[in-house]
């Protein structure tokens, strides 16, 4: 592709990051703004003149030919703040023209029957990026959990922005998955457009479903019959009441490991497999060839464990998993079939739907999980929004207040939490392109 065309695609990006479709979603977002950082930034919160006049001197002193040069030399001046979007629709872009300005191969799968609050389409979009023939592969997953795919949508889009593809092996290929959950994403919901985790779908229905007696125990308390009333004042002291009868842990689990019988409560796995569950399987067995025999997988999540720290979470299947994954990430991986993660046990996961699609491969999966905000004010946010689907209130101003309780709980919008998610991301990108080149048969 022509130096000059790339450099325009990345222009769109820059467009994108500070200009029309900004303002209005800073208003949408009370509060959401961003730290000033240069003459640009004004025009992202404040359109105005002077936003204006200086974006058109920004460009002017940087003169496309020295912009030009300075790309041509793998140097991006595009500050990390600007990977992250402020809604779905905009990572969407930002996303698909950061991939393409890479030179990625970008596919689009869209939700049938379902649009964003704008009435636009929701889609999966997928960057495909390095060898034709690979024999190794590295596959980057966004928004599993739909209003999560803030913070992976930014470190997708860094991704290609800052060239993380360079540490790829000659002889593997990336494949960056974009919003998973497309509908969560754009609904600030963890859940999809059928309320299903699909972290929790990737089962077989047609066998006896796992149990759901330790949800069956809190789902009450959980979702409550009101939310501001008596009903939420009696749920809040059974959810006390079980954590002193049986301990934190122990609620978490209960809370977590997933359920199949209240498609309004939380952690709810579904009835069949989502159509999310199944492009996903598509995409893996039609973008991996054949060819393919390691296959490392990052998923990225939000809302557990200390602000800003990413815990990388094993999902070991079988021997030597372990063993691998520590040489590969370090002594910090959890297993979280070994009970050892800040999330609890779980059935259902993406690494068993990975795991069915591409049994031929050596999968090493791993889930990096960022936190937030504390853990009972998360599970509160999810509460809430449970409780709002599961009796839509006519108040627009509860809805708008839930929403963004939601967004808060599974994003922080600082340009520090984003410098760290992404620097962790990076280098665990980093880790698992050493990790890949090593791998061989025996
Ligand atoms: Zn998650």
């Amino acid at each position: 592709m022509p130096r000059f065309v790339r450099y325009a695609q990345l222009g769109r990006i820059r467009r994108r990051g500070f200009g029309r479709e900004l303002p209005e979603q800073v208003r949408r977002t009370p509060g959401a703004r961003r730290p000033p950082r240069n003459g640009q930034r004004l025009w992202i919160t404040e359109p105005n003149l002077i936003g204006l006049t200086c974006w058109c001197n920004s460009l002017a002193i940087r003169g496309a030919e020295h912009v030009s040069s300075r790309f041509r030399e793998g140097i991006n001046d595009v500050p990390v703040a600007e990977y992250f979007s402020q809604d779905y629709h905009s990572a969407r872009g930002l996303f698909q023209h950061a991939a393409q300005s890479a030179g990625a191969i970008l596919q689009t799968f869209e939700l049938p029957g379902h649009r964003d609050p704008s009435n636009r389409p929701l889609t999966i979009d997928v960057g495909r990026i390095g060898t034709r023939e690979p024999d190794r592969a590295l596959v980057i997953l966004s928004g599993t959990h739909g209003v999560e795919g803030f913070c992976g949508s930014g470190c997708q889009v860094g991704f290609f922005v800052d060239h993380l593809c360079r540490a790829l092996p000659a002889s593997a290929c990336a494949l960056l998955v974009h919003a998973l959950n497309p509908f969560g994403f754009a609904w600030l919901r963890r859940v999809n457009e059928d309320g299903v985790d699909l972290n929790r779908n990737f089962i077989d229905f047609s066998k006896a479903l796992p149990s759901s007696t330790a949800y069956e125990a809190l789902h009450d308390y959980l979702v409550p019959t009101d939310w501001k009333g008596e009903g939420r004042r009696a749920a809040d002291i059974g959810l006390d009441a079980y954590i002193k009868q049986h301990g934190p842990r122990a609620f978490q689990s209960a809370i977590t490991g997933g359920q199949y019988t209240r498609p309004t409560g939380l952690f709810y796995g579904g009835a069949t497999a989502t159509w999310s569950a199944k492009t996903l399987i598509s995409i893996l067995r039609q973008q991996l060839p054949p060819t393919v025999r390691y296959l490392a997988v990052l998923d990225l999540h939000t809302g557990l464990g200390p602000t800003a720290y990413g815990e990388p979470i094993l999902t070991s299947r079988g021997e030597g998993d372990r063993e691998r994954a520590t040489k590969w990430y370090g002594p910090e991986v959890k297993d979280l079939a070994a009970d050892e993660a800040v999330a609890a046990r779980l059935s259902g996961s993406i690494s068993d739907g990975v795991s069915h699609a591409r049994p031929d491969v050596e999968l090493t999966f791993l889930a990096l999980e960022f936190g937030t905000i504390p853990m009972m004010d998360v599970l509160t946010a999810l509460r809430a929004d449970h409780w709002l689907h599961s009796s839509p209130t006519g108040d627009p101003a509860v809805r708008t207040e839930i929403q963004l309780q939601m967004r808060n709980a599974f994003y922080c919008e600082s340009a520090d939490w984003q410098a760290a998610v992404y620097g962790r991301t990076a280098d665990f990108i980093y880790r698992a392109c050493r990790g890949l080149a090593t791998s061989s048969s025996p």
